[in-house]
């Protein structure tokens, strides 16, 4: 007899297919189950890739009407949807293809199907209209998340839109309400706007993306000022009518006066739900909490011993990146590694212009757990290169654990956050000081300074930026 484990993989998002991976890399038997044709998952298909192909296209456009400030006129854009659908697309089917491949590559079985648990090692596989079942040592569920629904709009139509529908691109519509201040929403919002829709953002809450620090936001929100129609804040859509002529929505609230305005769409964007339900999970011992997320411990096991659970159905954060790592971690733990799930930063990045990028602690946060911190903020009217791209409202903070000068945490506004904030990951993971960023020379002239002189700020002794320390 064999005794090479045999693991199956259910869902192939960033989660499963990076776990069923590294469990093939590490010698085992892997067959990864998903109802696509190639691995992706959400991602994939219907979100990170997509979406960010087409923020690509409604930067250049962006940035090609701002070029006018700089003495260079273009004419407006003329958008052939029909070609940009197309391509991005083409983008998705790339890397989906290239997956299929790594799969074939290292010999996983990969089935193009949904599975259910019959018990704690058995799955009903549903393929090709065929039930068969399969037994496995161990199994790692992976099914991910999908878009949440309010009462008011339980069906999404062709004009009520999910996040996934609004990325097909059907068309650009003439007004869009966006309802939810998030980052889907205000991503989604910034393609369509781009490409020449009147978007209103509608958000329940005082600010756009709730739970990240104000003076980061505040950078984004002057910019959307200009790009949206509207902007309406503590407000709440208490009804949506479908009608022949568009979508009638009802606001209650600071901007309740808008109410009975006409949308042709609506996309709604208040967040995901996981993937917890119709699994046959009731077969086995493996627990879920009351929002439905699939309970697991540091090692990402369920409580079925066996089973193990990562990416969005186990829970916040729901990126990509945190999937990926957690299916890595369970692949190592099933393999008889010693490894666990113990992020100290796990970056976010909301891919607007400016993109909008933290990870470790924030100052909200660090507030409502009363910590004592330090925090040095660096604008970038003082970085040459923000200037040379015409970028200099952005900011750079660093949150400083007040008696170690260990960096906790690190918040960037401004072009290419999101590259630039693995800096802050790298330092945190390594629990370096603002000291020893200081000490490491960065780049000229490049945004990574702004990162340098920051921690530079925090004594007093930014180069570019001076504000002596108090004595
Ligand atoms: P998923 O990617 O959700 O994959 C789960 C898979 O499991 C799916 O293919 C599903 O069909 C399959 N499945 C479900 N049930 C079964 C079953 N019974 N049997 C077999 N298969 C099943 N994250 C980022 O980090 N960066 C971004 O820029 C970003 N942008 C986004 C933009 C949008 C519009 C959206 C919607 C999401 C975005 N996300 C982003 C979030 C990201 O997509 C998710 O966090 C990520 O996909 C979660 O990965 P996962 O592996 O947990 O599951």
């Amino acid at each position: 007899m064999s005794d090479t484990k045999k693991v199956a993989v259910i869902g192939a998002g960033p989660g499963g297919y990076a776990a069923a991976f590294m469990a093939a890399d590490l010698g085992m038997s892997v067959t990864l189950i998903d109802p696509e044709v190639n691995p992706g998952g959400v991602c994939l298909y219907y979100g990170c890739i997509p979406s960010k192909a087409l923020l690509h296209v409604a930067g250049l456009i962006n940035e090609s009407a701002e070029a006018k400030n700089w003495g260079v006129t273009f004419t407006k854009p003329k958008v052939n949807l029909d070609k940009l659908r197309s391509w991005k697309n083409d983008v998705v089917l790339k890397l989906t293809g290239g997956l299929g491949q790594l799969s074939k590559q290292r010999k996983l079985t990969y089935i193009k199907g949904t599975a259910t648990f019959v018990d704690n090692t058995t799955l009903e596989i549903t393929s090709g209209g065929k039930k068969t079942n399969h037994q496995f040592d161990n199994i790692i569920l992976a099914t991910g998340s999908r878009p949440a629904t309010i009462p008011i709009a339980q069906k999404f139509t062709s004009r009520i839109m999910d996040s996934t529908r609004s990325l097909a691109l059907k068309d650009i519509p003439n007004k869009l309400l966006v309802i939810g201040g998030g980052y889907i929403g205000l991503e989604m919002g910034t393609i369509y706007a781009s490409l020449g829709s009147k978007v209103t953002v509608v958000e329940m809450t005082d600010g756009l993306l709730p739970g990240a620090d104000r003076d980061l936001v505040k950078v984004l929100s002057k910019r959307v000022e200009n790009l949206f129609e509207a902007v309406l804040l503590e407000t709440k859509v208490s009804d949506i009518k479908e009608q022949k002529n568009g979508v009638k929505v009802e606001f209650e609230g600071k901007h309740a006066k808008n109410a009975g305005k006409l949308y042709d769409r609506v996309l709604l964007a208040v967040g995901r739900t996981p993937n917890s339900t119709g699994l046959g999970l009731e077969n086995t011992k493996v627990k879920i909490n009351d929002r439905g997320f699939v309970q697991v411990d540091e090692q990402r096991r369920t409580d079925e011993p066996n089973i193990f659970a990562i990416g969005d159905v186990t829970g916040e954060p729901m990126l990509a990146h945190k999937a990926t790592h957690e299916g890595r971690v369970a692949a190592s733990v099933i393999a008889g590694k010693t490894a666990a799930y113990e992020p100290k930063a796990i970056p976010a990045i909301v891919f607007t212009d400016p993109e909008i990028a933290w990870c470790g602690l924030t100052e909200v946060q660090a507030k409502k757990e009363n910590r004592t911190i330090k925090v040095a903020r660096f604008p970038w009217a003082a970085s040459g290169r923000a200037a040379s791209l015409g970028q200099t409202d952005g900011v750079t903070k660093l949150i400083i654990d007040a008696d170690t000068d260990r960096v906790l945490g690190m918040g960037i506004a401004g072009h290419g956050a999101g590259e630039l904030i693995a800096e802050g990951v790298l330092a945190i993971e390594m629990a370096a000081t603002a000291e020893d960023i200081g000490l490491s020379i960065h780049p000229h002239p490049t945004l990574s300074e702004t990162i340098m002189e920051t921690a530079d700020l925090l004594y007093g002794l930014s180069t570019h930026y001076h504000r002596p320390q108090k004595k």
